[in-house]
């Protein structure tokens, strides 16, 4: 029989799938710590602060990362894309993909778990409920309590600083897009733009939103991903499992008991597994699909076992194939597959952005006329060079014309441009009547950085006559 290399997600309530809707319960987490919480929360702090100080970097006195949309120039560092470079925004989507396809094969859903800004704001919002008010068992007793001011003032603490985070959130968003340091500024004086107070708006409720109330359900229910995870993993995908030949029969027993005496397993069913969960499902259950990787319940579950005297890893990072003790592969040739493509988008991105010359050049002949006869009996083409100084410096650049003999070239030898400038030429290029070969000939126009050789482009375009 062959084996499948897919594994089924279970439906973990499959007595409700008649109803077509089904009251959220809030889920109150358990507060934690163990091994894979401590990676956690290096990881978010990572996310949060290439986050939050991305818009106050600077690089050659700008801000380093700007995505100037009514200038449309993307400011990276020491690199300006302009739209013509869309090109490299579309690739880099792509790499994106093919990284979290690679990722998910082997690991399994180590974004959604670790670096999601989903995951790493509801993190956040998780923690300030914490401090606020109090682990799981407090909040559950004050939200069943009648209001008072003591509810009252832990509800206004809590709302307060979701809402400065989520305000703080949507300002450094907006700050990508425009200067952020004038945006502060405008902030303090009170004179903020109507859009910049839109979006400013927008993300504050959406950030207040996503992460205060909606949680895991953008997870279960809005994001694609938790859908089509399954189609990525194998058998020997990493994955989040509770190892069910050592845990059952699971049951409560003290910590003096013998469980082999009593027929039970490792499991204790103490539900610390399912109280640290930020999804509320039960692992125990098998894989399913709310499962983010977070590893809270194998932190939660190594305690169990260490408070027990039990061996670690009744829940543990492991395989399919691991579990039922079948040969584990780390080399798939899907992991390959994603591997090699990866790898080669990779290489071909950096080579082909490392190597682009930050200069462009069109040329337009004139459309009104092909050719003109000149009262001396020369023939003149006309054309616009349109030159775009890529750099964030101010350059001069040399032109030249080459491809025909004798050519004439009413053209500047050396024009000046300022950094992201784009110099429109008009130019003529002219021709004796004896010198002229051909109806139609190909001639090229070399535009040359004066301080930097290697920025030099050439292109092509027609000179046309009347003569044969
Ligand atoms: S935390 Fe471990 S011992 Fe407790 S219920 Fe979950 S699997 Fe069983
Ligand atoms: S089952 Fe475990 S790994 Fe999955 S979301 Fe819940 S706590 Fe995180």
């Amino acid at each position: 029989m062959s084996t499948p290399d897919k594994i089924a997600v279970k439906e973990i309530n499959p007595q409700d799938s008649g109803d077509l809707y089904k009251k959220r319960e809030k889920i109150y987490q358990r507060h934690l710590s163990g091994f894979f919480q401590n990676i956690r929360i290096v990881t978010i702090w990572i996310t949060l602060g290439v986050y939050f100080l991305g818009p106050w970097l600077s690089w050659d006195s700008r801000q380093a990362v700007l995505f100037d949309l009514p200038e449309r120039k993307f400011y990276i560092f020491w690199f300006t894309f302009w739209p013509q470079d869309f090109l490299y925004l579309s690739w880099l989507l792509i790499i994106a993909a093919f990284a979290l396809f690679f990722f998910t094969v082997l690991a399994g859903r180590v974004w959604c778990g670790y670096t999601c800004p989903q995951t790493v704001w509801t993190t956040f919002f998780m923690w300030i409920e914490h401090i606020t008010e109090g682990d799981r068992h407090q909040r559950i007793k004050l939200d069943a309590q009648p209001m008072s001011t003591k509810k009252f003032v832990k509800k206004f603490m809590k709302h307060s600083l979701w809402l400065a985070l989520s305000f703080w959130t949507a300002f450094t968003f907006v700050g990508y897009f425009a200067p952020v340091r004038e945006l502060w500024f405008d902030l303090f004086y009170l004179n903020v733009s109507g859009w910049a107070l839109f979006w400013m708006f927008f993300f504050t409720v959406a950030t207040y939103t996503n992460a205060g109330w909606l949680r895991e359900q953008v997870c279960m229910y809005m994001c694609p991903y938790a859908r089509f995870q399954s189609v990525m993993f194998d058998r020997d995908t990493l994955i989040v499992t509770y190892d069910e030949a050592r845990g059952e029969p699971r049951g409560a027993r003290k910590k003096t008991a013998n469980p082999d005496e009593m027929g039970l397993g490792s499991c204790i069913n103490c539900q610390m597994c399912v109280q640290v969960c930020p999804t509320g499902i039960d692992i125990r259950n098998g894989l399913q699909y709310e499962c983010i990787g977070c590893a809270a319940c194998i932190d939660a579950c190594d305690s169990i076992m260490d408070q027990m005297n039990y061996p670690r890893g009744l829940i543990k990072y492991s395989t399919e194939n691991a579990i039922e003790g079948k040969p584990i592969h780390i080399l798939r040739p899907r992991l390959i597959g994603y591997g090699v493509v990866l790898g080669l988008m990779i290489i071909t991105f950096l080579s082909t952005v490392y190597s682009r010359v930050p200069l462009e050049l069109d040329i337009i002949r004139d459309r009104n006329a092909l050719y003109r006869e000149t009262w001396q009996g020369t023939v003149e083409n006309t054309y616009t060079l349109k030159i775009m100084n890529k750099t964030q410096a101010a350059q001069d650049y040399h032109i030249d014309v080459s491809g025909l003999d004798n050519i004439i070239p009413h053209i500047p030898k050396e024009v000046s441009t300022l950094a992201g400038e784009l110099l429109t030429l008009v130019v003529t290029l002219e021709m004796k009547p004896e010198d002229i070969k051909q109806r139609n000939s190909t001639v090229y126009f070399t535009v040359k950085s004066a301080s930097d050789p290697s920025q030099e482009v050439t292109e092509e375009s027609r000179f046309l006559s009347p003569r044969n």
